[in-house]
Formats: C-alpha cells, structure tokens, sequence
C-alpha cells in the first residue's frame, strides 16, 4: 500500500476506535511501518481527529522527519518495531476493560489473561504484564524490547495494552480481541471457568501455523 493510502487508513481505524470509546481524550496512539521510516499519531491528538497530511514521520534513529511532533509515547512503538520485523502496525490504546486487567494485584505476569477463546489465542496469544513505570519513562521501551521478540501483545501494568500485527488492520482487530477478552475475563470472575486445555491449543497452533 502507498504511503498516503496507510495514512488514510491509520486515521479512519482511529476514528472508528474512538467512535466506538475504545480509547478517550487524547489517550491511545497508533503507528504503522512505512519503507523509509514510520508514522506514528502526534501528541496530544485525539485518535478521534487524525489529519493524514499531520501524522508525525519518523526515522528509525528518533528523528522527526515531517507532520507535527510525535506522541510522548513513541518509543513504546519503536522497542517493538526493533524486535518484530513483520510488525507492520502497532495500536497501543487505553480501552477500559484491559486497563482494568492491567491494574489487578493477581496477574500471572507471563500471562495476564488465560486461554478464554480460540481466537483470543490465535490473535493474542500469550499476554505478559510490563511492571509499572510512569508515563514517559525510556526505561519501558527496553522492557518491552526484551519480551517483543516472544510476544506479539504485552500488558503494560496500570496502564493499557500495545498491541503489534503485519498490518493496520491486523493490530486493529487483535487489540479489539484483547478488549473483549479483557470485558470477558472481569464477566468470570468469581465463575468456576473451562479454559482451552493444552491439547486444545496446540490444535490451533498446528491448524492455523500460530507462532505462539
Ligand atoms: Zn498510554
């Protein structure tokens, strides 16, 4: 896809998540991986109001190369992009329901959220919680370096999910599985839960080529 047509769709997926009150405010930020760099939504802009021709225009090495300055979240994205070479796109948003997960004292933080479904396996997979760090902090985009090689998604804690897929659309439709993932984990709790078995989910990792 041209550069302009993944500018379009990166601000019309935007919309259509802030629409929807997947993210509020200015909160959440997109980004996409383009062959001289990468497009990343400004600071303080709402996911809501994207304008393609402002999208900020990246460098590899941090550099601003065109729009206006990037979201202070920027090297959430890049730590990713830098262990994840078929990552095409990455949404990092602040939806209720996995920001609510991410504040829970009993995570497993090699796993926040179990087996529910098939297809929260087949587009999440496993989901490590990120320990605390305030917004801003560089020390977060080694951290998520160091697990982005294994994981495609990571939780960070009191906070919100980033979430990385081949496209636009990919990361899109996986973060809004981990959303109703997150909205069915809080539903069972305090249910007795059937969660995929192991068997179950090594027959998804063979039927669809998962590399989990
Ligand atoms: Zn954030």
């Amino acid at each position: 896809m041209s550069e302009a047509g993944i500018r379009e769709q990166l601000c019309r997926f935007g919309r259509s998540l802030f629409d929807r009150g997947l993210t509020a405010g200015s909160s959440g930020n997109i980004s996409a991986r383009l062959e001289d760099g990468w497009l990343l939504t400004p600071t303080n802009s709402s996911l809501g109001a994207l304008d393609p021709a402002r999208l900020s225009k990246l460098a590899w090495d941090g550099r601003l190369l065109s729009g206006d300055a990037p979201s202070k979240e920027a090297f959430l994205h890049r730590g990713m992009y830098l262990e994840r070479s078929g990552a095409g796109a990455i949404v990092h948003l602040h939806s209720t329901h996995s920001a609510a997960v991410s504040c829970m004292s009993d995570l497993d933080p090699a796993d926040c959220i179990p087996p529910l479904t098939p297809y929260y396996v087949m587009k999440i997979g496993r989901l490590p919680l990120v320990p605390y760090h305030r917004p801003g902090d560089p020390r977060l985009g080694d951290v998520i370096r160091g697990l982005a090689g294994r994981h495609s998604a990571v939780l960070l804690a009191n906070h919100g999910p980033v979430v990385s897929g081949a496209s636009l659309e990919a990361a899109v439709y996986a973060v809004e599985e981990l959303e109703e993932t997150a909205k069915l984990f809080l539903l069972l709790r305090g249910h007795a839960v059937r969660v995929l078995t192991r068997e179950q989910i090594e027959e998804l990792k063979t039927a669809f080529k998962l590399d989990l």
